[in-house]
């Protein structure tokens, strides 16, 4: 099953957090915001990857990542 990780930009508070934790689909910008890779605030989560997506989800302090179904 594919997945999607999308970035809410108005919740996000940058640090860097998300980045730091998934590394393989999010670069940082200067301040901490998580750049997706594929652009446009969303990456596919390869199946590998999953689970580490989930954690990224799960510890975002704002609740501004989501994982969804592609
Ligand atoms: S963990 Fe959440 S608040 Fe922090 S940079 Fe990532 S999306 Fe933004």
């Amino acid at each position: 099953m594919t997945m999607r990780l999308t970035v809410d930009w108005t919740a996000c508070e940058g640090r860097g957090l998300c980045g730091e934790l998934l590394p393989e689909l999010l670069d940082q910008d200067p301040w901490g915001y998580p750049m997706p890779r594929e652009g446009g605030g969303t990456a596919t989560v390869p199946a590998e990857l999953t689970g580490h997506a989930r954690r990224a989800t799960r510890v975002c302090p704002t609740l501004a990542l989501r994982l969804r179904r592609a």
